[in-house]
């Protein structure tokens, strides 16, 4: 059989940089998470979010003024993104429902509550009305204004960012954008998470580029930087000896990964431009088909497209569908990292529709990942009591949605093949 083909895989540089640094941290012993490649890493990123290509003017953005903090993960960098913009115990976040669970689950570490905003048709991502109407509403609730707002870039997606800042500067609300999955995706020709006054990267091994796991906060000033930097160190104050003040975390990236980094960071345009390449085979195969709607980027923005997605219509028909959801699934769905409990039923009361999982197990038997699109967090059941703002929008989009292979490591070919599937499991 022809060889399994992942939604996004990690690639390391074919010159080996990545090795290079890593073994450079050995040469000189600094295997311990601070060090020259962390700093290397940490000043490549700063570059990479300072370089931008439409014609703003530095000053009315800030964005040469912003500096990137290098952390153990992306979860980790929602998690420090929250507690710099003042989120609390009783707190309330107004966060993107359409989204992956590392967005949500930070506010409740800190013992504060999501409010989940459904997202708009086009882009995919937090709703602007929405998020207006909910701001008001919180505020005739609860007497208070939420702390923060946190935007997805759900598969790179940008979002309208510009409705979402004027509506936040209205309220004088700070954003923290989770641009986990939209590394290098632009806006008006400026890239992602750094419109916000904090934004989230994701450097997993499943993400646009690998430091193996880690991830990094984008902070608007050196200020807000040390700040970030001292609650990634445990919180340590200047004295000769450990003396703590406040409660701090363990969550700064190892000089290690930070190696990984430096080298992904010279195959990072490849990636988009390969992750795009791929985009543009899908859409242009889709594009004549009947019943399925490849998720195109509006025309001032462009993905990164992390992961391609379609939609599948529920009038299409596909073949199996009468079988599917008659057995449970028994681990993680694809390659995916994690233990997942088993042994419960095997419908939930929010699901893809029969012709989606169809067409997921069509092309699981073709040795091809798939995988439906994220379970908004408002129909999650941990999140059963969070409030929420909804349109039916992402409800509808994860009923009949799929994520498909999208990573450097598929090829034209593996393409075809993906494409080929899907049209002959078409009824
Ligand atoms: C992956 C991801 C994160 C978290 O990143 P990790 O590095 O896996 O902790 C946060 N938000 C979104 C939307 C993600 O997809």
């Amino acid at each position: 059989m022809a060889n399994r083909i992942y939604l996004c895989l990690a690639h390391m540089s074919e010159a080996g940089w990545e090795q290079k640094y890593i073994q450079e941290a050995f040469d000189t012993n600094w295997v311990v998470p601070l060090g020259p490649n962390v700093n290397g890493f940490e000043d490549d990123l700063k570059q990479y979010v300072r370089r931008q290509e439409s014609g703003v003017r530095s000053q009315e953005t800030g964005v040469w003024t912003k500096e990137v903090v290098a952390l153990s993960s992306g979860t980790a960098a929602v998690h420090l993104g929250l507690l710099a913009c003042g989120v609390g115990p009783g707190d309330e976040v107004l966060v993107q429902s359409f989204t992956f669970c590392a967005s949500t689950h930070p506010i409740k570490y800190l013992g504060a509550t999501p409010v989940m905003i459904d997202s708009e048709a086009e882009t995919w991502n937090m709703d602007p009305q929405l998020l207006e109407q909910a701001i008001k509403d919180r505020i005739a609730l609860t007497g208070r204004k939420p702390k923060a707002i946190v935007p997805v870039y759900l598969y790179g997606m940008p979002a309208k960012i510009d409705e979402i800042l004027a509506v936040a500067a209205r309220y004088d609300i700070p954003v923290l954008e989770d641009a986990a999955e939209g590394f290098g995706s632009r806006y008006k020709g400026r890239v992602v998470g750094t419109f916000g006054n904090f934004g989230i990267l994701s450097f997993n091994g499943n993400k646009m580029i690998t430091t193996s796991g880690g991830g990094a906060l984008i902070c608007p000033d050196m200020e807000a930087r040390n700040r970030v930097m001292w609650y990634a160190t445990q919180a340590r104050e200047a004295y000769p000896y450990y003396h703590h003040e406040a409660v701090g975390y363990n969550y700064r990236m190892s000089n290690i990964c930070a190696g990984i980094g430096r080298g992904q960071m010279i195959v990072l345009d490849e990636h988009i431009a390969h992750h795009r390449h791929i985009a543009a085979k899908y859409r242009d195969a889709f594009a004549h088909v009947e019943g399925i709607t490849f998720h195109d980027e509006p025309s001032d923005m462009q993905s990164n497209f992390w992961l391609s997605t379609i939609l599948l219509d529920e009038s299409l028909h596909v073949c199996g569908e009468e079988h599917a959801y008659e057995k449970p699934v028994s681990g993680a769905i694809g390659g995916a990292a994690g233990q997942v409990h088993s042994g419960g039923p095997v419908h939930t009361d929010c699901e893809p529709n029969r012709n989606v999982e169809a067409m997921r197990m069509a092309l699981d038997q073709a040795g091809v990942e798939s995988r439906p699109l994220w379970k908004p967090m408002h129909r999650q059941p941990v999140y059963h009591d969070a409030p929420a703002y909804i349109n039916g929008v992402s409800e509808d989009l994860f009923r009949r949605g799929l994520c498909l292979p999208s990573g450097p490591m598929v090829s034209d070919a593996d393409v075809e093949r993906i494409i080929a599937t899907i049209l002959s499991a078409i009824k």
